[in-house]
């Protein structure tokens, strides 16, 4: 699933490509996503000029010009340049067609993806308000993580992944990030102390970076016609690994399920 440095590669791929370019039109090939895709978004964009390309948690936001066209990848969604009369697949379900001749097309087998328009102000949409902050932002804090955890109970993986403490963290780099900061991922989010959120806020801004970063690299890749999705292999140090060593003090790696989701750690030295 595309995760936040996977969705803010893909914006600084698709950036150079897409700002002050015109929309053509709009070609939907299939409107059943995650949300219905606007039936008159043809009309909506049609000669649009694109002013720049945004991220806000895990949704891209194209700035239209009067308007802002909302993308969410979803759990297998992917986008890419291809030029405009390329056949589409069976699941290339919207294209939006630029006045160079060559597209931004939506690959998304699974259809979780989606995409909106927001006459307004993006934040005005009701999937974007409320969001938390960003974690690569100044608003996200030691101090904002300790002040509404106190008193609870719930398991700190499950916290780093609620959109109403910090927004697109995700499985993995909560993970990560986590191990990082040796801190147990079911530990009660209550029970951590100050120092220890200062050292974990840190811990997610340098995994997430070091995510992006390796991402750039595969940039040029993913705008190719052949189009590789945006995703990038990475080294990680506990996610997947259960029943190999612990990188840092040696003990075997566990995976245990925490609300739903897989979390790896290290017995030896997260507590
Ligand atoms: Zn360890």
């Amino acid at each position: 699933m595309p995760e936040l440095p996977e969705v803010e590669t893909t914006r600084r791929g698709l950036a150079p490509h897409l700002q002050g370019r015109c929309i053509r039109t709009a070609l939907v090939r299939n409107p059943r996503l995650r949300w219905p895709v606007p039936r008159q978004l043809p009309a909506l964009v049609a000669g649009r000029r694109i002013r720049r390309l945004e991220r806000r948690s895990k949704y891209l936001l194209l700035d239209c010009d009067g308007g802002w066209l909302i993308l969410h990848l979803g759990m297998s969604g992917s986008l890419r340049m291809v030029p405009a009369d390329t056949p589409a697949g069976p699941h290339d379900h919207v294209d939006l067609v630029l006045d160079t001749g060559i597209a931004l097309r939506l690959h998304d087998p699974r259809r979780f993806g989606a995409v909106l328009w927001e006459p307004r102000e993006p934040s005005c949409h009701k999937l974007l308000q409320g969001l938390a902050p960003e974690p690569l932002e100044a608003a996200f804090t030691a101090q904002w993580l300790f002040e509404r955890t106190r008193g609870r109970k719930t398991a700190i993986k499950n916290v780093l992944m609620d959109n109403h403490l910090v927004c697109g963290v995700g499985n993995i780099y909560a993970n990560e990030s986590l191990f990082r900061a040796a801190i147990h991922p079911a530990r009660a989010a209550g029970r951590i102390s100050r120092p220890r959120y200062a050292r974990l806020v840190e811990e997610i801004r340098a995994t997430l970076r070091a995510a992006i970063q390796a991402g750039g690299s595969s940039l040029r890749d993913f705008v190719r016609a052949d189009g590789s999705p945006g995703h990038f292999q990475q080294q990680y140090l506990v996610y997947g690994r259960s029943g190999q060593a612990c990188p840092r003090c040696g003990h075997t790696i566990r995976a245990v399920r925490i609300g739903q989701r897989s979390a790896f750690y290290c017995p030896g030295c997260q507590r």
